[in-house]
């Protein structure tokens, strides 16, 4: 099949969460039919609403896939589950968290896999890291960069560069 662009989301808000991050980009490095391509830096998003949840660190990848976006779906699950995700309903709270964003020319709204991803035009914690890798790309008629300066500043203030 002829390969295309995808574009991942990756958060992490429980255990060693960079390292949980470094490691789900080096899995999905040696993931048949997956080739990473660029990786954003790593942003801290606090926490909000329920301050029992641990803040997340996101990041987003540029990634080119040469299998189906389903199997891309699969390698994304098999890293979460590697990465031994635990997720606490009430909180949210998860080891490793993957959702692919974008896959270019596919467009679909199956119950496993939505693409674009639903809410990524809502959320700072999506953009901000994906509008460093990916600002001019088109999601649901506007670019990553145009979607970003839409958000209220309370919704991207929460979220801020890691050191
Ligand atoms: P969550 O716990 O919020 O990460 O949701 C995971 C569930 O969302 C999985 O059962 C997936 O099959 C489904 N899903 C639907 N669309 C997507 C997408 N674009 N990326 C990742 N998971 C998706």
């Amino acid at each position: 099949m002829k390969s295309y662009k995808a574009y991942l989301s990756i958060g992490s808000n429980l255990g060693g969460r960079a390292k949980n991050l470094e490691d789900a980009i080096a899995l999905l490095k040696r993931a048949e039919g997956v080739s990473v391509e660029r990786v954003s830096r790593i942003y801290e998003t606090r926490p909000w609403g329920n301050l029992d949840q641990p803040p997340f660190l996101n990041i987003a990848a540029v990634v080119t896939a040469s299998v189906e976006p389903i199997a891309l779906l699969d390698a994304c699950q098999s890293v979460e589950n590697r990465l031994g995700r635990v997720r606490h309903e009430h909180w949210g709270a998860r080891t490793m968290d993957i959702d692919i964003l974008m896959a270019d020319g596919y467009e679909m709204e199956t119950e496993r896999l939505k693409i674009p991803h639903p809410y990524m035009t809502e959320r700072a914690f999506v953009l901000v890291p994906l509008v460093e890798i990916a600002p001019d790309l088109r999601v649901n008629g506007k670019n990553v960069a145009e979607w970003l300066k839409l958000l209220d500043k309370e919704e991207t203030a929460g979220v801020e560069e890691y050191h």
